[in-house]
């Protein structure tokens, strides 16, 4: 069942992402070699307490922390610890806050310090997969011509989607339907429709699309190539997109 949101619910929800969107600013403007994730994530936590909302990740199917970390070839859902971030790493950062009862989800992958070429296609890839995808949202329109739009732009730099794991709809639930994958078909799919809100979130990998889930939920490419994440949470309006995380 989609459950769409009503304008009213839409500006809460604008709220909890912008809450989530700039505890996600806060965290890369932290982030450098020698930090630890551990780290940002306690900075994270406060953050997101100090402006009266609650870590929506945290306990989440138990999940220990507020943030997501998830370095180098670690596509999504990395679990924050004490290794120390080093010169060279990309490091995806997934924040999600809940205030007045919604859910604000928000990602991006940041360099730390100087990265190689291949890393800034990656994360320049995966930024403009996301905006491509965003640009498809129109009331009337289709789940499938965001799929379609991010994985065209992926496959143009020679990098691959994950396949495993998708987009969602946001509301009361941080995963409700629809699944909205980083592949599809124009015209099909769901229609979407005014009061939708869903994230978008292309997970691109260097190499294969291929990846391998670790019991603490960890996800990893198969082949160990480098991994990007972009996520903004999007709702449908009769004037297109608006992004709700967008700070
Ligand atoms: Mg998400």
């Amino acid at each position: 069942m989609i459950f769409l949101k009503s304008d009213s619910e839409i500006e809460v929800m604008a709220q909890a992402g912008r809450i989530a969107g700039l505890c996600l600013q806060m965290v890369g403007s932290m982030i450098e070699p020698g930090i630890t994730t551990r780290e940002l994530d306690a900075a994270a936590e406060a953050f997101i307490r100090k402006h009266g909302a609650i870590p929506t990740f945290k306990g989440y199917q138990g999940f220990p922390a507020t943030i997501c970390a998830s370095v180098n070839e670690v596509v999504v859902h990395g679990t924050p610890d004490d290794t120390r971030l080093k010169e060279g790493d990309i490091v995806s950062i997934d924040v999600g806050a809940t205030y007045g009862g919604f859910v604000g989800d928000t990602a991006m992958t940041f360099p730390v310090g100087k990265i190689s070429p291949e890393a800034s296609r990656l994360l320049k890839a995966t930024s403009e997969a996301l905006a491509l995808g965003i640009a498809q949202v129109r009331e009337n329109g289709f789940i499938g011509d965001i799929g379609y739009a991010i994985s065209q732009h992926v496959r143009k730099y020679g990098f691959s989607v994950v396949r495993d794991y998708a987009g969602h709809g946001v509301g009361r639930d941080m995963h409700e339907e629809p699944s909205v994958p980083n592949f599809g078909i124009p015209g099909m799919g769901p229609r979407l429709r005014r009061g939708m809100v869903i994230a978008i979130e292309p997970m691109v990998n260097v190499g294969t699309w291929e990846v391998v889930t670790y019991p603490n939920m960890r996800v990893v490419t198969r082949d160990g190539s480098l991994s990007a994440h972009f996520e903004h949470t999007v709702a449908v309006t009769s004037d297109g997109p608006r992004c709700l995380t967008l700070v």
